[in-house]
């Protein structure tokens, strides 16, 4: 029994039918045989608290209100006990051959999901189809399914619809039809398709209704349609999985590659989802994790829905193990071999982060979860915190002495493998030549294939540093150029200097220019090398081609209200050569319009300010309305 499922969290409440049973079995509930069977071959030992709960009142044939956090088990909950009572019915009435059971679900990728598990549970009940219907797919395959005559439908409210008023579904004899993921279902503005579809099925059908939260308006639809139903509610003791360990990590934009490299050598994983912020980053994090030796892949909204269910099937089969994804691409995503979910950058809100962090710690797994947390963004930790009830722990990424130790060891280990089982003769002839030949000792020779072995990615790791370099070290960077994100007067190849004019004068910090400029042109941090603010413009190494879209939304870009108007730098002035004259203006400056700095320290304020003084933050917030990463964090 996993320990997120066990009775130890669940609390319920005074609605509560059914209480905790700490020893329930499904065969307690007089389940058909051949269900039990399924349930025996998918490995559940026993019931969630959710099933322990409702399984008897939907046998019973009554309407369940079931309220339970995500991954709690909520699908068997309804499909079990439908699947048990359809089953006995076709034993004495032969199979059906029209819809019985319609399952409601917000995404397709949900309707799969349950689909999916509807045929696992169904496995020893024959003549029995499930058929999933959702939109963005072919009429055609679900016109022939639908046409067949399927027991179990579970769609999208919208496609749902479509075949309604295609005459293509018939639900004159439904008897029992399940809102699953209600809440979900509703923020994604299926209200009045959920209503239309409950008014145009039969009076006396059964309906359940599964959410993770009870917003009012759902209240009302079951109020509305549902006849007297058994409310269970079965809390957690937090919003998240409490088997899921939270920890951050402080880190740099252009840092989070290299401490994501070393996590991943570090840690123990089984699978993994890291989550980035544009569609654009996921295909460029999993691209470059591919050329550091890792198996990614990427999933975004723009990828076609087949490739995306082949992709998380890939991950499901263990062909790939790291998927790179955006929130909407990943949501409700159930794949139990995820063991480890990265934050390469953090969500929008927190609701989006409980979300990310429950596609890990499934099925009562343990899960791991990781934030990367650049030093400004560290105060929304305690929102964090605040939303999943439970502790973020700083973590700390091993040395490199550490991590090259490891590394190295493992690069002996290899020699040793590959002694013992390839067949290395034709290269022993080869060395003792060269050998030979060269007058070269063979440890120098062994030496140079070692490096070639490593094609072109050199073995060992420098140091990453945590936080921005310390005033000191700025202030002497400044003199070198680009101070403050490092000493890289030579650029990076591929990249190319520009020129944004805000600078000291508007107070900016390089992280709000990194944020700015990432989340406008859709830059993963790391593409963001060097930063060097000057007196009144700033000058940042960027990837030398930059995309139309990407000029067009930078050209549009703003940080401390004031546009960026970015160019390519042509020539770099000498460093002070707009002199201390300026020195007095931006004070100025900044009293005047309530300059970048003082919203940036918004930022910080702001969250914890706005509950109390939202009115007064406001005409502030409108001024840098267009400042992308402050409206973004403003959800917070
Ligand atoms: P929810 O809908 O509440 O988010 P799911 O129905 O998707 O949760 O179930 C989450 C995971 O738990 C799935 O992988 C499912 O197979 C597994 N699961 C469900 N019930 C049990 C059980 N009784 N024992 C073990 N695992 C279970
Ligand atoms: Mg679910």
């Amino acid at each position: 029994m996993p320990e997120n499922l066990s009775t130890e969290t669940t609390e319920t409440t005074e609605n509560t039918e059914t209480a905790e049973a700490p020893d329930i079995k499904f065969t307690d509930f007089g389940l058909d045989g051949r269900i039990l069977a399924a349930l025996s071959d998918v490995g559940y030992e026993k019931p969630s608290p959710i099933q322990a709960a409702t399984i008897p009142a939907l046998l019973e044939g009554r309407d369940v209100v079931g309220l339970a956090q995500t991954g709690t088990g909520k699908t068997a909950a309804f499909a079990v006990p439908a699947l048990s009572r359809m089953a006995e019915l076709a034993d004495l009435n032969g199979p059906a051959k029209f819809t019985q059971i319609l399952v409601l679900a917000p995404t397709r990728e949900l309707a799969l999901q349950v689909a999916e598990a509807f045929t696992s549970y169904a496995k020893h009940i024959d003549n029995f189809t499930v058929l999933p219907v959702y939109g963005g797919s072919a009429y055609g395959p679900q016109l022939a399914g639908l046409r067949r005559g399927a027991q179990v439908v579970v769609g999208t409210p919208g496609r749902v619809i479509d075949h309604l008023s295609k005459g293509s579904l018939d639900l004159s004899n439904l008897q029992y039809l399940v809102l699953d993921e209600a809440d979900e279902m509703l923020r994604m503005g299926f209200a009045e398709d959920v209503e239309q579809i409950l008014a145009e099925t039969p009076e006396d059908k059964q309906v359940a209704l599964f959410s993770a939260t009870m917003p009012g308006a759902i209240r009302r639809i079951a109020q509305k349609y549902l006849k007297n139903p058994a409310e269970i509610t079965v809390k957690g003791k937090t919003s998240t999985g409490t088997n899921t360990r939270q920890r951050f990590l402080q880190v740099m934009g252009p840092h989070k590659l290299d401490a994501m490299t070393r996590i991943l050598e570090v840690e123990d994983f089984d699978g993994i989802i890291a989550f980035v912020r544009t569609k654009m980053a996921t295909e460029d994090l999993a691209d470059k994790l591919r050329s550091r030796g890792f198996q990614a892949a990427a999933i975004n909204g723009d990828i076609p829905q087949q490739q995306r269910e082949r992709t998380i099937e890939g991950l499901r089969d263990g062909k790939f193990d790291i998927l790179v994804a955006t929130d909407v691409a990943a949501r409700g995503l159930d794949v139990e071999r995820i063991s480890l979910v990265v934050n390469y950058d953090i969500p929008h809100d927190t609701e989006s982060y409980v979300h990310r962090i429950g596609r890990t710690g499934r099925a009562g797994r343990s899960g791991d979860a990781i934030l990367f947390i650049t030093p400004r963004e560290k105060y929304l930790l305690r929102s964090i915190e605040k939303a999943t009830r439970q502790p973020v722990e700083q973590m700390h990424l091993p040395s490199s002495d550490a991590v090259n130790a490891l590394r190295l060891n493992k690069f002996a280990d290899r020699i040793t493998e590959t002694i013992a089982t390839e067949d290395v003769s034709v290269f022993r002839d080869l060395i003792a030549n060269y050998e030979d030949e060269h007058n070269v000792p063979a440890a120098e020779i062994a030496a140079a294939l070692a490096v070639m072995a490593q094609n072109g990615n050199p073995i060992l790791v420098k140091d990453i540093p945590v936080a921005p370099a310390g005033q000191k070290e700025r202030a002497a960077g400044r003199k070198d150029g680009f101070g403050s994100r490092g000493p890289t007067r030579t650029l990076t190849e591929g990249n190319a200097t520009y020129r944004i004019a805000v600078g000291r004068r508007q107070r900016v910090m390089p992280g709000s220019i990194v944020g700015a400029i990432a989340n406008e042109g859709g830059l993963s941090s790391a593409q963001i090398g060097g930063i060097d603010i000057r007196a009144d413009h700033t000058l940042v190494e960027l990837p030398a081609e930059l995309s139309k879209d990407q000029w067009r939304a930078l050209s549009k870009t703003r940080i401390g209200g004031e546009l960026i108007h970015l160019e390519l730098d042509k020539g770099r002035k000498p460093a002070g050569s707009r002199g201390s004259g300026d020195f007095k203006k931006p004070f100025k400056k900044r009293e005047g319009e309530g300059g970048g700095f003082r919203k940036d320290r918004g930022h910080d304020g702001g969250f914890r300010a706005s509950e109390h003084d939202a009115a007064d933050r406001k005409p502030r917030h409108k001024k840098s309305a267009d400042a992308g990463t402050f409206q973004r964090r403003e959800k917070w």
